[in-house]
């Protein structure tokens, strides 16, 4: 039986990565990307604690926009690809940095795809992680079995699956759920995204979306997995994307930093 040298590589790398969490979502559009930079910039809040944020949503990267890096460039170094800083104690790779311009889409097949997932998880010089957290693109793809494929002897402790309140969405979720239990990838937990609107002025709560099933909560008690709390639809969450800025610190006491902090508390 031959071994794959660059499974050995991997192991290496991740040698010295405490904690990795993979952020799953059925699908496109439901806030996992968000999910994924405020969960790093959280954890990264603890000046003591190292954290890396790797983005490997290949075909449609929003990691360097949302943290605010867009047009790095990633260099080289005697260690590896260099991961872009945001803070001192938060670094972030991702395809966006390896693209010519903005908008040039990734349009690459298969093996493309894992061969480049396996160079992140090789290549890049991290250094020593208390976390690594990692985006992935929507569904259940060649990239996330990839990824379960390389990690498989270096612990992932979980995923967190992200979702909004629809049937629609909760559908893929399951299937995602399944995904996880088929390739014994341990579930941290299901977050429900714009989880209702609090109105600025009253501070009442609008139900925007009623799924009919009951929502996140219910499908995680019917699937057995723990379901991690809710954020709500929030402009300003958006905004702080568009404009690369850390929602938690520039919204310390708002009620969607609060339910924020309540999910954060259970990863
Ligand atoms: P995904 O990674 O699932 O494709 P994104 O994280 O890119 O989704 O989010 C899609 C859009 O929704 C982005 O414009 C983002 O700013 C916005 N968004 C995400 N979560 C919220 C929220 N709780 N409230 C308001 N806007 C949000």
């Amino acid at each position: 039986k031959t071994v794959d040298p660059d499974l050995q590589k991997i192991q290496d790398r991740m040698s010295t990565v405490k904690h990795k969490i993979l952020v799953l979502s059925g699908k496109g559009g439901v806030g996992k990307s968000t999910f994924s930079s405020q969960l790093s910039y959280a954890l990264s809040m603890n000046s003591e604690k190292q954290v890396g944020l790797l983005d490997i949503d290949i075909c449609g990267p929003s990691i360097p926009k949302i943290m605010g890096l867009e047009g790095e460039q990633i260099h080289m170094s005697g260690e590896g690809w260099d991961p872009v800083f945001v803070q001192d104690n938060l670094a972030v790779m991702s395809v966006g940095f390896l693209l010519e311009t903005e908008e040039e889409a990734v349009i690459w097949r298969g093996p493309k795809k894992n061969g480049l997932i396996k160079q992140f998880l090789k290549d890049v010089s991290w250094g020593d992680l208390d976390y690594l957290v990692v985006d992935t693109p929507p569904g259940t793809s060649d990239e996330h079995l990839s990824i379960v494929q390389y990690l498989k002897n270096s612990n992932i402790d979980g995923a967190v699956i992200v979702t909004s309140p629809q049937d629609i969405s909760l559908i893929d979720v399951r299937k995602e759920i399944n995904f996880c239990k088929k390739v014994n990838l341990p579930i941290i937990g299901v977050v429900e995204n714009f989880s209702g609107f609090i109105c600025p002025k009253c501070t009442k709560e609008s139900k925007i979306f009623i799924p009919t099933s009951g929502g996140a909560e219910q499908m995680s008690k019917e699937m057995n997995v723990d379901f991690l709390g809710r954020i709500p639809i929030d402009p300003l969450i958006a905004r702080s994307c568009d404009e690369g800025k850390n929602y938690l610190t520039a919204f310390p006491n708002s009620e969607s930093t609060k339910q924020y902090n309540i999910i954060f508390q259970k990863i």
